[in-house]
């Protein structure tokens, strides 16, 4: 991937804990507020404490941001995953188990459940904006000539 990345001091100053990364994942996964697995639907659903939640639309189903992801049993802590995902993404020549245990501080069985997981899982839909530095908001001027080229495409 040839996108721009931040420094992992960036990442780490981004992520410092489990409870920021786990807050990240959720507006990440549930851009509408957190949403029931089963009837995806964030209509009756109801915090509880430490990141859990449960519907009650669906029997009081209990679930975290964890559920029904590649996160799902599994102990290692989010900013771990959030670590693993940027290593993987930027190691050029991509990372062995043993590298990744070193780097993150979980055992190698660990660290090669972490990557079968992430090779498999659609990382992009969770990197974007970790790795990506944010585009700058647009200014109204560059909005008016964006307008502009769009009228002026649709004129021709
Ligand atoms: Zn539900």
């Amino acid at each position: 991937m040839s996108k721009s990345t931040i420094s992992t001091f960036q990442l780490f100053a981004m992520f410092p804990n489990e409870e920021v990364a786990r807050q990240y994942l959720e507006g990440r996964l549930w851009p509408n507020g957190p949403t029931c697995p089963e009837c995806k639907s964030s209509k009756s659903v109801g915090a509880r404490p430490k990141g859990y939640y449960r519907c009650y639309a669906c029997d009081k189903l209990t679930f975290t941001v964890r559920t029904g992801t590649i996160f799902e049993r599994s102990h290692i802590p989010l900013h771990k995953w959030v670590y693993a995902m940027y290593l993987l993404v930027t190691a050029r020549k991509g990372i062995s188990s043993m590298q990744l245990a070193k780097e993150i501080g979980v055992t190698q069985k660990s660290a090669w459940f972490m990557l079968s997981r992430l090779r498999e899982a659609e990382l992009d839909k969770f990197v974007d904006v970790v790795l990506a530095h944010k585009p700058k908001p647009k200014t109204k001027a560059a909005k008016r000539r964006e307008r502009k080229k769009k009228r002026d495409a649709a004129k021709s």
